[in-house]
């Protein structure tokens, strides 16, 4: 029996090890892509210069009916977090925890191509929106992070940050009254349409397909290997899900 329940042990220690290992690879492999692949910093470059294009020929093709403005996210649009995340790895914590500390820290270097594209928009007089769901609070420490790299118009009256709701849908809507947007920037779909607001896998992939004529137009998308809402539909919108039920749902999404 003694023998028996050193062995139950033993078997029940092992897999949770097993599982806490395979969810650190997993993050470690995220993270490792997100600051060491060279093409992650040529896909941000090239959704900048793409986003330059686009900037362009709205401002000759588009009538002037009210002043011109562009949504930028801030988080793995504009700011790169990954230490966060490595630190978050290091210590065998995860989010929320830690994350107000380095929000104050306001350390974060600019994600490649954001500043000069940004500092571009702000010559042509285009109005900047900082549309972000960091909280309210994080105000001054992101204004802080965001002037100490360059960006322009670190304004309080365009730090558009969450309130109640996390779906940006009515703070766009709140600027597409007085401004004309001619482009959106992010890292999570959820910065350009209310169409991607908390759908599974299979909707998301068919929203995409409907609006795919406005990537690289007037959708501007950045890689994130992070996190995001990808993971969310991932894990089914399950934000309870342990360690072991998010690996069950990350197998079962392999396409062999
Ligand atoms: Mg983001």
């Amino acid at each position: 029996m003694k023998n028996l329940l050193l062995i139950f042990s033993f078997l029940v220690l092992t897999g949770s090890a097993f599982s806490q290992t395979s969810s650190k690879a997993y993050s470690v492999q995220a993270v490792n892509y997100f600051q060491t692949a060279a093409e992650v910093k040529a896909l941000q470059i090239q959704a900048y210069n793409f986003a330059k294009v686009s900037l362009d020929f709205a401002l000759i093709t588009q009538p002037v009916t009210k002043p011109f403005a562009i949504i930028v996210d801030i988080d793995e649009t504009l700011l790169d977090n990954s230490p966060y995340q490595a630190r978050q790895i290091l210590s065998g914590e995860s989010y929320p925890k830690g994350w107000k500390e380095w929000v104050e820290e306001a350390i974060a270097i600019p994600i490649p191509g954001a500043v000069e594209f940004l500092n571009y928009a702000d010559e042509k007089h285009v109005t900047i929106f900082y549309v972000s769901n960091r909280k309210i609070a994080d105000i001054p420490a992101t204004m802080k992070n965001l002037t100490s790299v360059g960006f322009p118009q670190v304004l309080e009256s365009q730090m558009v940050f969450r309130e109640k709701e996390s779906s940006k849908e009515p703070r766009r809507k709140k600027i597409g009254e007085n401004y004309s947007i001619t482009l959106l920037i992010g890292d999570n779909l959820a910065d350009f349409s209310d169409i991607f607001d908390g759908k599974s896998v299979s909707d998301r992939d068919q929203a995409v397909e409907k609006l795919k004529s406005e990537f690289g137009s007037r959708f501007i998308m950045l890689p994130n290997s992070l996190y995001g809402d990808w993971e969310s539909a991932l894990y089914q919108w399950n934000n309870a899900a342990t360690e072991d039920e998010k690996s069950e749902f990350r197998l079962k999404a392999l396409k062999k």
